[in-house]
C-alpha cells in the first residue's frame, strides 16, 4: 500500500545534508502565521528533500498516461503530445512573462497568430481565445446567442440538443437559462430532419447546438440541410468542435452554415489533459457575433507598425469578462507550436490518419463486438460490449487494465446500453492498434470460457475492482 507523505515523516535533522534556503529577509512562517495558523497546528511533515522527490517519483509511475501507451478514451482524444511543444511553452521568454508585461508584442503576435489559424480552420471570421475549457466555450457562446436575441428584442427561449450531444451541450444551454428541447437520434444514428423542422417552426428556439461528429463518432450527413432549416427559422447554428480531429484540412464548419463553434485546444491541438485541465476552449464566430465576444480581445493597430493591443472595446455589447487575463497562455502556445509545425498538408494528415485508425480497429472488433450504429466512423466509434455470460462494458473495460491498457469510456453515450467508446487517435501505430485488438479479441474468449475472470478483473491492478459508487461517494483515499 502507498505511504502517504505524512508516514514519511522524520525529524528533520536526521537526514539534512542539503542546503537551507537562505532567503535574506524572509520570515520565518511562524513569524508571521496568526497563531492558529502555525507550523505546530497544521501537523506539516517533516520531509528532507531526497524523500520527497522520491516520494512524487513513485506516485508518478502508479499513473498511466499517454507516455506509457493508448490511452482510447472516447470523446477525449488523448493524443500522444510533442515534446516539442512542451520545450517552447517553457522557454523562459515566454513562462516567464508576467500578464501585465506592458507592450510584450511577441506573445500578442503568438496570440493573435493562433487565432487567425483557428479561424482558416475553422472557416470562421474571429475568435476569442479566453475560455479555459470546451465547456466554459459553449457557454459563451451560448451567452452571445442570449445577448444576439436580446439585442434584437426577440424572445427565444429554446435550444435544441439531440442526444448524441456531448453531455456538456444541454447543461452549457441549461446553464445560461435555457430549456432544452432533446431531439432522438434516427436508426442511423443521425438528427431527424422533419422533427427538427417541426421544433423550429414554433418560433421559440434561439439554435441548435449539434456535436458533429456526434457522440457515436458519425459525422452527419444531412448537415447543409440541418443548418439551413435552422437558420431560415430565425435560429443560430452552434457547432461543438470538440471532435474536429477528423475534419482537420478536410472541411469546416463555417463552410457548413454555422455561426458559432468552440474547439477543444487540448484534445485537438496537442495539450497534455486529464485530471481537470488545463485546457483552453476558443470560441470562433461569423462577423455578426464579433460586437459579443468577450473582452479583451487582441486587435491589431490602425497604423500597423504600432503592432497590437490588448482593446477593451465593445464593452456595451460584449458579454463581457470570462477569465483572468487573455486566457490559458501556456496552453495557447502549444497550440500555436504544434498547428505552425505541423503544417495545412500535416493537418490534413491527422484528421485522415484519425479516421484511418478508427476505422481499422472497428472492423477487427467487428469480429466479436457489435457495433450498433454501424457505417464508416470518423475518428472514434461505439461497441456494444455485452458478451456472453452477462459480462458487461465495465468488466471488459477492467479486465483490459490487466493486460497493461487504458480502458475506453464506458456508459456514454446513454443510448447504447453497455456502450464502450473507443479512439485511438491518430499518433498510435499499426502495431499498437493490434495489440489493443488481439487483448479486446482475448478478452472475449474469456468470456465464454471463463467469466469469472473478467467479472473479477482487475487482478494485476495496485487495488482490485471496487464498488464505482461508494468509490466516488464516499472515497477510501488510504487503507
Ligand atoms: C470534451 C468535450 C467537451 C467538453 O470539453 P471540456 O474541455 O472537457 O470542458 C464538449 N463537447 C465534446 C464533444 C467533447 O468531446
Amino acid at each position: 500500500m502507498t505511504k502517504l507523505i505524512f508516514d514519511k515523516s522524520i525529524e528533520i535533522q536526521e537526514n539534512n545534508f542539503v542546503p537551507k534556503m537562505d532567503l535574506q529577509g524572509c520570515a520565518d512562517l511562524a513569524d508571521i502565521l496568526p497563531d492558529k495558523y502555525q507550523k505546530n497546528d497544521l501537523n506539516l511533515p517533516n520531509i528532507p528533500e531526497n524523500v520527497i522527490v522520491r516520494h512524487f517519483i513513485d506516485l508518478s509511475k502508479q499513473n498511466y498516461c499517454v507516455d506509457d501507451g493508448i490511452y482510447p478514451l472516447g470523446s477525449c482524444t488523448m493524443k500522444y503530445n510533442p515534446k516539442v511543444n512542451e520545450m517552447i511553452a517553457r522557454l523562459p521568454e515566454l513562462c516567464n512573462l508576467h500578464p501585465l508585461q506592458p507592450n510584450a508584442q511577441g506573445s500578442l503576435q503568438i496570440l493573435k497568430g493562433l487565432e487567425y489559424m483557428l479561424c482558416e480552420i475553422t472557416g470562421m471570421d474571429a475568435f476569442t481565445l479566453n475560455p479555459a475549457a470546451g465547456a466554459q466555450g459553449e457557454f459563451v457562446g451560448i451567452l452571445m446567442i442570449k445577448k444576439y436575441f436580446e439585442s434584437r428584442g426577440e424572445k427565444r427561449d429554446k435550444i435544441i440538443v439531440p442526444d448524441s450531444a456531448h453531455g456538456t451541450n444541454p447543461a452549457s444551454a441549461a446553464m445560461a437559462g435555457y430549456s432544452i428541447i432533446e431531439i432522438a437520434s434516427d436508426e442511423n444514428g443521425r438528427l431527424p430532419l422533419d422533427q427538427l423542422e417541426f421544433a423550429m417552426k414554433e418560433g421559440d428556439v434561439a439554435g441548435l447546438m449539434l456535436t458533429n461528429p456526434n457522440t457515436l463518432g458519425l459525422f452527419d450527413r444531412n448537415i447543409l440541410e440541418i443548418t439551413k432549416i435552422v437558420n431560415e427559422n430565425g435560429g443560430i447554428c452552434y457547432y461543438d468542435g470538440a471532435n474536429l480531429n477528423p475534419m482537420l484540412g478536410v472541411c469546416r464548419p463555417g463552410d457548413m452554415g454555422f455561426d458559432i463553434v468552440h474547439v477543444n485546444v487540448h484534445k485537438t491541438f496537442s495539450t497534455p489533459h486529464g485530471g481537470g485541465g488545463p485546457g483552453a476552449g476558443p470560441v470562433g464566430v461569423k462577423q455578426k457575433f464579433v460586437p459579443y465576444l468577450p473582452i479583451p480581445r487582441i486587435l491589431e493597430n490602425k497604423n500597423r507598425d504600432k503592432g497590437l493591443y490588448i482593446s477593451y472595446e465593445n464593452k456595451e455589447t460584449s458579454i463581457g469578462r470570462v477569465n483572468n487575463f487573455y486566457g490559458n497562455f501556456g496552453v495557447l502556445i502549444r497550440a500555436y507550436a504544434y498547428i505552425r509545425g505541423l503544417g495545412p498538408e500535416g493537418l490534413r494528415r491527422v484528421g485522415q490518419n484519425a479516421v484511418l485508425n478508427a476505422n481499422y480497429l472497428k472492423s477487427m472488433l467487428l469480429e466479436k463486438y457489435e457495433v450498433p450504429y454501424d457505417g464508416k466512423c470518423m475518428h472514434e466509434f461505439v461497441i456494444d460490449a455485452k458478451l456472453p455470460n452477462d459480462v458487461t462494458a465495465e468488466d471488459v473495460a477492467k479486465r483490459l487494465l490487466d493486460y497493461g491498457f487504458y480502458a475506453p469510456t464506458i456508459y456514454f453515450p446513454l443510448i447504447v446500453h453497455e456502450a464502450m467508446m473507443i479512439e485511438p487517435t491518430e499518433t498510435e501505430s499499426k502495431r499498437e492498434l493490434d495489440d489493443f485488438i488481439d487483448a479486446m479479441l482475448e478478452i472475449y474468449q474469456e468470456a465464454v470460457n471463463d467469466p469469472e475472470k473478467v467479472k473479477k478483473a482487475p487482478h494485476k491492478t495496485n487495488i482490485g475492482r471496487l464498488d464505482a459508487t461508494l468509490a466516488a461517494r464516499k472515497p477510501h483515499l488510504r487503507e
